[in-house]
């Protein structure tokens, strides 16, 4: 058994109530490094493609990896996946806090849950057991209450990973929250939890993590923490801001999107002055880190709104682009605010900030008016307005019910004027990062399994030492071709990031050798750089074979011509940027070693990787 792991899976069926653990292949756990690598593995083989994600008969659930729990620094993580209820994509979404270490401590590495619940329930972890509970007196609660109620009822041990009213609604905005702020948003998969009727998953800190070396762990701890201490990276900026502090410097840099993506970032009406950290810091109630983690990048704010006190976490620097600059409002109280609303109610900040700004923009053009807003005037710049938009999106109340299954849904019922002002790739809503500021954003919004995210590789990575060798352009971000082999190197790194149970932020704070480093350590496998990398390559390759059997050809559904500067911006930063889309995609399919026309991992690609059964179902059948 390689250690990292309690080597133990739960299948729950909500639909009879029974429960079964199986026990890993290490090859399963070896060459996917658990995650969401050895999720998307087992729902490959295990689930039907064609499924709707919000069926009784689809499998959502909860995962760890090898490193959460251990020693590793920023060895946090946890999160969900199944089927995306907003792209029909495979769906994935990842998660800080404690409860990761609680679930994986708790006995079990990941949960699938099959069926559908009659009534609401919460699963209850401890000690190796698990219990299926009545959960009828949480339903309609926010994720705050239910937060207070599990921590009264089992003590300060217990956490607790939840939906709130939105997912209960079936939002496809929706996340799972835990600590009343640390989000699994991205993919709805709220939604997916909600459908089948499970509130809330319950475990315990208590125990410790088996690791294969345990002396080598703690040199490499020691080793790392050092690097952290040392600033290497970026670990300075995690320590000192996290990442609201880099609201002001993406202003400046024209990486926020501006009123919808339709202008620079020169027109915010006072520039980026008032969203400085420093403006932020002055409501700072504590700075909080996840379970042991050295970095310590978030925090709690204690404000005021319209007269009444609110406690919120610190919005983190997604939530007060997409609600900032976004929609040219520029005060960090609004901005914590609708974090706090997003919160309580467990939605995607990113999403919900893009349907905000999507509303005011229809509203603008007069696509929606105040009958269908409820009175509401959606002007850029109303703080008010927000507040209340995002409110009825978090009850799916008046407009708010149209917006709460994103603007791609939203733009089909409004009309065709609305599409093109709808910035979503494949269904989801394309995050704070603008790929005219920063070009190979542009490939992995598109290409990735499930689109629009910002977390599998940028150019911001190769400033942050991430990749394996300097490439050749240095860090120029102005660089669109020539690409490809890097972008593919620094994917490949995230998935085993991502999947490992490793906080992002901790890799890009330290040595690129972390990874083999602790892989090596705790799990007793022997994991070299090159190693690491086929692994996210594996992974990456069943995501997208994922996706192939579902009939998604992600070339099909191309960015918005506004995130792409077709026309190019007048002015500011990335003014007369185009970006060449197209091209720096081929590139990326030939470094893949997927077809040119519909990206299909090729036979060859998939041998190479060990993935003789998907090689056969995509090729020989
Ligand atoms: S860096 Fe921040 S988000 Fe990541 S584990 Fe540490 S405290 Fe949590």
């Amino acid at each position: 058994m390689l250690g990292g792991y309690a080597g133990r899976f739960l299948w729950v069926d909500l639909s009879t109530g029974k429960m079964k653990v199986e026990t890993p292949d290490d090859s399963l756990l070896r060459d996917f490094v658990g995650g969401y690598g050895v999720a998307a593995r087992v729902l490959y083989s295990r689930q039907p493609a064609g499924l709707d994600p919000l069926a009784p008969g689809s499998i959502f659930g909860f995962f760890t990896g090898p490193l959460t729990g251990t020693p590793a620094p920023t060895g946090t993580r946890w999160g969900v996946f199944g089927k995306s209820p907003l792209t029909g994509t495979w769906g994935d979404a990842n998660g800080s806090g404690n409860f990761g270490v609680a679930m994986k401590q708790s006995g079990f590495d990941m949960i699938f849950f099959t069926g559908q619940a009659e009534k609401p329930v919460y699963l209850f972890l401890r000690d190796g057991q698990a219990e299926l509970r009545d959960a009828s007196h949480l339903w309609g609660m926010d994720t705050y209450a239910v937060e207070d109620w599990v921590k009264a009822e089992f003590g300060p041990k217990a956490e607790v990973a939840c939906i709130g009213p939105a997912g209960e609604k079936q939002s496809r905005i929706a996340g799972v929250i835990t600590l009343k702020g640390r989000a699994a948003a991205r993919s709805g998969l709220g939604a997916a939890m909600g459908a089948k009727k499970v509130k809330a998953v319950v475990a315990f800190l208590e125990g410790e993590v088996p690791v294969a070396d345990p002396e080598a762990v703690q040199a490499a701890r020691k080793k790392y923490v050092g690097e952290i201490n040392a600033g290497v990276g970026f670990s300075d900026f995690y320590r000192t801001t996290g990442t609201p502090g880099a609201t002001a410097l993406c202003i400046e840099l024209g990486d926020s999107p501006t009123r919808n993506w339709a202008i620079s970032t020169i027109h915010m009406p006072r520039g980026s002055a008032p969203l400085r950290f420093e403006e932020l810091v002055k409501y700072r109630k504590e700075r909080e880190n996840c379970w042991r983690c050295p970095i310590a990048c978030w925090g709690t704010v204690e404000m005021e709104w319209e007269g009444e006190r609110f406690w919120a976490h610190q919005p983190e620097y997604e939530t007060e682009s997409m609600f900032g600059s976004n929609l040219l409002i520029d005060d960090h109280v609004t901005l914590a605010k609708v974090n706090d609303i997003c919160n309580r109610a467990g939605l995607d900040t990113i999403s919900t900030g893009a349907a905000v700004a999507f509303a005011f923009d229809c509203f603008e053009q007069g696509l929606i008016t105040v009958q269908d807003t409820g009175g509401l005037e959606l002007c850029w710049g109303d703080r008010r307005a927000a507040v209340r938009l995002t409110e009825m999106i978090a009850r799916r109340e008046g407009i708010g019910d149209l917006l709460a299954d994103g603007v791609m849904r939203a733009a089909e019922r409004i009309g065709p004027a609305a599409v093109p002002l709808a910035m979503h790739v494949g269904g989801q809503e394309v995050p704070a990062h603008d790929p005219r500021c920063e070009p190979a954003m542009a490939v992995i919004y598109q290409m990735d399994a499930t689109p629009g995210r910002h977390t599998q590789a940028s150019q911001y990575y190769v400033a942050a030492g991430f990749p394996t060798q300097r490439p050749a352009y240095g860090d120029n971000r102005a660089q669109q071709r020539g690409r490809g082999k890097w972008v593919k190197e620094a994917s490949c790194l995230c998935h085993v990031v991502n999947a490992s149970g490793l906080c992002l932020f901790g890799y890009l704070s330290t040595s690129v050798s972390f990874m083999p480093d602790f892989l090596t350590a705790v799990t007793g496998h022997t994991y070299t750089l090159q190693d690491v990398l086929t692994v996210g390559e594996r992974i990456a390759n069943v995501r997208q074979a994922f996706n192939v059997r579902e009939g998604i050809n992600p070339l099909q559904r191309p960015l918005p011509d506004r995130i792409l500067g077709r026309p190019p911006l007048p002015d500011g930063p990335t003014a007369g940027v185009t970006v060449e889309v197209e091209a720096m995609i081929q590139e990326h399919l030939r470094e893949m070693g997927w077809t040119l026309d519909a990206a299909i991992p090729t036979e060859e690609t998939l041998r190479r990787l060990g993935l003789h059964d998907i090689a056969d179902d995509l090729w020989r059948r």
